[in-house]
């Protein structure tokens, strides 16, 4: 007889359950799936223990009718695909047939169900059915899932620290609630309400369930489609940035998916606005034909393969970009008023970076729309200043950060609720109108900065200028920086590229796959003008290098270039040349502690004011905070 035989179902249903099911937050995820599945509108999810000791989700969703309650648990069935040619149009979020039979095999499980004509109970422990039998006949499915992984040790060891996994299940829950606005989800951890949604479809009320309405405000919506796609969402301001990508949820077709080149894409959008290793918040909707995607990538359907992938990326980078093209994002300057916030915010704000006041464009709006903490009416001067815009802003009220701190932390009061979400209505609105107004207003000014006057230095590293709209303070680093950037930029620019030899040639080292790799897309190298001839088994050599690569930096750059072709399968010029514009344009502006002249400090803000973006350094750092003539006349009790 052979050595070979064949698993039996429990053992195979175990095996696969090490890929389907890693952690509490994926039974929750795939649980969930299956509830979004079923049409269900409201999804209940109660946890004991980070769902280690239990996990408990209850839909009111279509339920399994009693002769399929046993078949769902078995490995490859499912309603949601049919044949081969479905796997290709897939709508639904699940389709592989393997999450309840690979959960219940590493658990103790519990599922009750009905059609709404008749109701089942199934009882399964470790993958083995204890019972069934009939129960009552409210239609849904209420799944609790008891001792994960109790027959699985090792993995029970491997799991973090309840903090860790209550973490990963709440970052799969908002996911899920901000791809599925139309959907209540209600989040229970022992006991306390985590997070509660509406279901009435509007999403930037989940964005605010989840972030808080703060976070909303500053939030704004972008849109655009191409041939092959329509994406929609929301996306922070530039000054609100987050330590980590984990505010990017990107959904395509109502999945939230994974996917480091889209990321990448969203970073490209806002430029040199974000400071180095910061992120911003960003929900991005991306709907396409289900025949231009391959979901069926990994067991867990986070990644997934695009066709037009490029395209998609473009699309992104661009409308984002288009969202910051004609706004002027000057920080208002009053530090010392923010500290005096309420205790209940400053709480709530120090989860991570808090939201700072940014004011756009006062020169068309007298009050900033993300509400700084300092409301500005207009003053005499900056009225008649005005006068050409004939809104009256000045009903507008300051926000109420107690109540919005209550709408965060519990969804019970929800009187305050709805405040706050009219509140969120007016402020997108509101905005909307605002970016109309700006855009018209550009085309007649080329400038997005005001005329500025100088007052004089300090410290030999800020700059004071005046208008009659206020004090203006601007680093003097930053904006060489800035200056210096644009004009390597455009010296690096785009021209065809012309080769420079090196004394002595760069030799480069890879291991033997990602060589494979390399040869395989050679070509992208070869079009941006670097040539690499193979150099033993696992290395190459190259002996000249376009002319625009910075002195000394060559090697960096060739290395970049080739991480990036191992990442991305092509060379983004582009990227890499704006890279070394900002190298070049750091080393050649004037440090601070260097003293100017008036006319020297004047030529500075003019060439300032003819940059295109001469809000942020290319770090993303600001350049230039105000004062407008109101807060100072405020400051000195001048006006009430
Ligand atoms: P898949 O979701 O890939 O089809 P699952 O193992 O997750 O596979 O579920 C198997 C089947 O059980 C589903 O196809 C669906 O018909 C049914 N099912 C699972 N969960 C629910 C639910 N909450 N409500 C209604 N039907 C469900
Ligand atoms: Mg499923």
């Amino acid at each position: 007889m052979g050595k070979i035989m064949q698993l039996d179902d429990a053992l195979s249903n175990k095996i696969a359950a090490g890929e389907v099911v890693e952690r509490p937050a994926s039974v929750v995820k795939e649980l969930l799936e299956n509830a979004i599945d079923a049409n269900s509108t409201v999804i209940e999810i109660d946890l004991e223990e980070a769902g280690l000791a239990r996990i408990r989700i209850t839909d009111n969703g279509d339920g399994i009718q009693e002769d399929d309650v046993l078949l769902a648990f078995q490995r490859h069935a499912t309603s949601k695909i049919k044949n081969e040619n479905d796997l290709f149009r897939i709508r639904t979020l699940g389709f592989r047939g393997e999450a309840l039979p690979s959960i219940a095999s590493v658990s103790r499980l519990e599922m009750k169900t009905s059609t709404g004509i008749e109701g089942n109970k199934v009882v399964i422990e470790g993958g083995k059915v204890e019972a069934i039998e009939k129960a009552d006949s409210r239609k849904g499915t209420d799944i609790s899932i008891s001792d994960l992984f109790f027959n699985t040790p090792a993995r029970l060891k491997y799991m973090k620290t309840i903090h860790t996994e209550l973490g990963n299940i709440t970052d799969v829950v908002n996911r899920l609630a901000l791809a599925n606005p139309d959907i209540s989800f209600r989040l229970v951890h022992n006991g306390r309400q985590l997070l509660k949604t509406t279901g009435n479809g509007d999403v930037r009320q989940v964005l605010a369930a989840i972030y808080g309405i703060n976070m909303v405000k500053s939030m704004i919506p972008i849109s655009g489609e191409s041939l092959d796609y329509n994406i929609s969402g929301y996306i922070s301001l530039p000054d609100i940035t987050r330590a980590s990508r984990n505010y990017i949820s990107t959904m395509i077709n109502g999945r939230f998916i994974k996917n480091y080149a889209l990321v990448k894409a969203i970073q490209e959008g806002y430029h040199t606005l974000l400071p180095i290793g910061r992120y911003p918040v960003v929900l991005l909707n991306i709907e396409m034909d289900p025949l231009l995607i391959d979901v069926n990538v990994h067991p867990s359907k986070m990644e997934v393969r695009l066709s037009k992938e490029q395209e998609l990326n473009e699309l992104v980078s661009s409308v984002i970009k288009k969202a910051f093209k004609t706004k002027e994002l000057i920080p208002a300057g009053f530090v010392a008023q923010k500290l005096e916030k309420p205790k209940s915010e400053q709480t709530y704000m120090e989860l991570d970076h808090m939201p700072e006041a940014v004011k756009l464009s006062d020169s068309t709006k007298p009050t900033s729309f993300s509400k700084p903490f300092v409301e500005e009416k207009p003053s005499e001067l900056s009225q008649r200043y005005k006068a050409a815009v004939q809104q009256d802003h000045s009903k507008e009220e300051e926000p109420n950060w107690q109540n919005a701190f209550v709408a965060q932390e519990s969804f019970m009061d929800t009187k305050v609720v709805e405040d706050e979400y009219e509140e969120i209505d007016n402020t997108v609105i509101e905005k909307e109108n605002y970016f109309e107004e700006q855009e018209s207003q550009s085309l007649e000014q080329a400038s997005r900065v005001p005329p500025l006057y100088p007052i004089g230095q300090m410290h030999g590293t800020y700059i004071f200028a005046q208008n009659e709209r206020g004090l203006y303070i601007i680093d003097q680093h930053a904006a060489q920086e800035r200056i210096k950037y644009e004009y390597f930029r455009e010296k690096v620019g785009e021209v065809a590229t012309e080769l420079q030899d090196m004394l002595v040639p760069i030799t480069l080292e890879y291991s033997a796959d990602e060589c494979i790799k390399i040869n395989e897309y050679q070509h992208e190298l070869e079009k941006v003008g670097v040539f690499l001839e193979p150099f033993g088994y696992n290395s190459f050599i190259v002996r000249s290098h376009p002319q625009w690569f910075p002195r000394g930096e060559e090697k960096g750059l060739i290395e970049d270039m080739i991480e990036q072709l191992l990442l991305m399968k092509k060379v983004d010029i582009k990227k890499l040349r704006e890279e070394a514009a900002i190298m070049m344009s750091c080393k050649a502006s004037i440090k601070a502690n260097h003293h100017l002249r008036n006319d020297e400090i004047q030529a500075l803000l003019d060439e300032l004011r003819r940059s295109s973006d001469p809000f942020t350094c290319p770090h993303g750092r600001p350049i230039i905070v105000h004062y407008s003539t109101y807060e100072m006349e405020k400051m000195f009790k001048r006006v009430m």
